[in-house]
């Protein structure tokens, strides 16, 4: 297999089961489905409920979270979360979800939560039930919604964990290809943890002739515990200026400045990363730099 696998909402792949028989057909979402091997599911479906059906809503009664069909009181919490959890635990390998923005079931922290029968209290919005579920059995799993593919830099996040992950399962089948990984994801490891990215690197120089799986296992262990931390600014920024030590003996006084600008004007909030990345993409090519033009920070697109 030369994809990543991603679960995929029903409806946001051609499937025409919302509650109203419709579909949905996001662009962001049409765009990336060449680059994935998919995988669909609908829960509300799953559980019997039908097309067309009525409509269900999320509530926090107490301090649980139910799922309930509102028109008709049925209550569908259990189902979902058994639906929920046998489904994780029987998919083969996969690499991240894409999931409808919105619903009670598959929303991604965009749920409204209702904290009364009648619907005339809204507390917030949540995830639903699906990625919840996702969230408590596989926590070092990228999830987004199709509403959040919108934003430049958590479709970039997003695309980031989901390659990573697929080219860690490709890698750690011995130790030579993990060392590589290794050494490629170095960035990109250190944009999210530089203590456990030292720790991955104190687990490999420690490996042993004829240990292969015990390294691997241990690696896996502290990878999946980065892979479940959220990207900081700060660890972005670090990670980012040591990439810019590689090209910058080569660039002028003033490129230097401009470029050591940008990373400031991103540490305010006026620009993104993703545009600092296409520098040093640049920067790589200019110079010839294949141990930065290598790094899956600058490849993954
Ligand atoms: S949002 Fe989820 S539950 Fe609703 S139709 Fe789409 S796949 Fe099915």
């Amino acid at each position: 297999m030369d994809k990543p696998t991603v679960v995929i909402s029903a409806c946001l792949n051609g499937y025409f089961n919302r509650y109203n028989g419709g579909t949905v057909s996001d662009d962001n979402v049409n765009a990336l489905k060449p680059h994935f091997e998919l995988i669909t599911i609908c829960p509300e479906v799953e559980i019997g409920l039908g097309i067309p059906r009525k409509t269900v809503s999320l509530f926090k009664l107490g301090d649980r979270m139910e799922v309930i069909q509102r028109e008709t009181g049925l209550n569908v919490t259990r189902q979902l979360i058994e639906y929920s959890e046998k489904t994780i635990n029987s998919l083969p390998e996969v690499d991240g979800f894409i999931l409808k923005a919105k619903s009670p079931s598959c929303g991604v922290k965009t749920a409204k939560v209702f904290g009364n029968r009648e619907g005339t209290i809204i507390l917030g919005k949540d995830d639903g039930i699906f990625p919840a579920t996702v969230r408590k059995l596989r926590p070092h799993l990228p999830l987004i919604d199709e509403g959040r593919l919108n934003n430049r830099e958590l479709r970039w996040e997003f695309l980031a964990r989901v390659n990573l992950h697929f080219l860690f399962r490709q890698s750690s089948r011995d130790i030579k290809s993990l060392i590589d990984f290794h050494s490629r994801a170095k960035y990109l490891l250190m944009s999210i943890c530089q203590k456990d990215l030292q720790t991955l690197g104190r687990i490999l120089a420690a490996h042993r002739q004829g240990h292969a799986g015990e390294t691997i296992e241990n690696y896996r262990r502290v990878f999946h515990q980065i892979l479940s931390r959220p990207i900081r600014k700060s660890n972005l920024l670090n990670a980012l200026n040591h990439m810019f030590g590689y090209a910058s003996p080569g660039l002028t006084p003033e490129e230097r400045k401009h470029f050591l600008r940008l990373l400031e004007l991103y540490r305010s909030g006026q620009t993104d990363f993703v545009t600092i990345i296409e520098f040093l993409r640049a920067y790589g090519y200019r110079f010839n730099l294949p141990y930065l033009l290598d790094q899956y920070l600058l490849k993954l697109e």
